[in-house]
């Protein structure tokens, strides 16, 4: 194993996890700025991935991260009291310094998502493709749930190089997306969740 890659072995603060045994605290309240402006939509090779343009914004304990891009993990990469969602949307934010915040959605079954819905339309069949959004119009906010109410936790990237210290943000309340749609996304992508990974003594916080 490259030494790039050590963290994803031997690592201890390593996501996801299963979402059990929350301690309750008073964590900051969220304040998502999502505008309307994404510029693509890319099969990478690993997921669906949509790259955000200017202007998009998440502001937690002060500080104001700016939105770099969302994708997608079928099934759910967390599990909330050992239930796994269908899909797992990933918003991943940064600040000027590289400190990585990411809220994780969780997506289960009931009715069609629009802005899913344009995301799967757009969505290269080949893996290394990537297609511009038109006008680079996207309503990302229906991939959000009406309550902000969320999970943190220390936790890490949940691919190579599976870097430390991200900042984890999982809604407690699920998207819905359609059976269809799950369908559609798990015809791109079968199985591209990360196994849970040990919590070790890291301590989980909910609101
Ligand atoms: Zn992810």
């Amino acid at each position: 194993m490259s030494a790039e890659y050590r963290n994803c072995g031997v690592g201890l603060n390593q996501s996801p996890i299963d979402l059990n045994h929350e301690i309750k605290a008073s964590l900051p309240q969220l304040e998502i700025e999502y505008g309307n402006n994404f510029v693509s939509v890319e099969n990478n090779g690993h997921t669906v991935l949509v790259t955000a343009g200017k202007g998009n914004h998440l502001i937690v304990d002060e500080e104001r991260y700016d939105l770099i891009q969302c994708h997608f993990h079928h099934p759910s990469e967390h599990l909330l009291k050992g239930e796994q969602f269908p899909l797992e949307c990933h918003f991943v934010h940064r600040l000027a310094d590289n400190e990585i915040a990411v809220i994780g959605v969780l997506m289960k079954k009931g009715r069609r998502n629009d802005a899913f819905e344009k995301i799967l339309t757009l969505a290269p069949e080949e893996a290394g493709e990537k297609v511009e959004i038109p006008d680079h119009r996207l309503a990302i906010k229906d991939l959000l749930p009406n309550t902000l109410h969320y999970i943190r936790y220390s936790g890490s990237l949940t691919t190579p190089p599976c870097s430390e210290a991200v900042n984890w943000m999982i809604l407690v309340e699920a998207v819905e997306i359609s059976v269809d749609q799950i369908a559609r996304f798990a015809a791109l992508y079968p199985n591209n969740a990360r196994p849970i990974q040990p919590l070790h003594h890291r301590p989980v916080l909910e609101n």
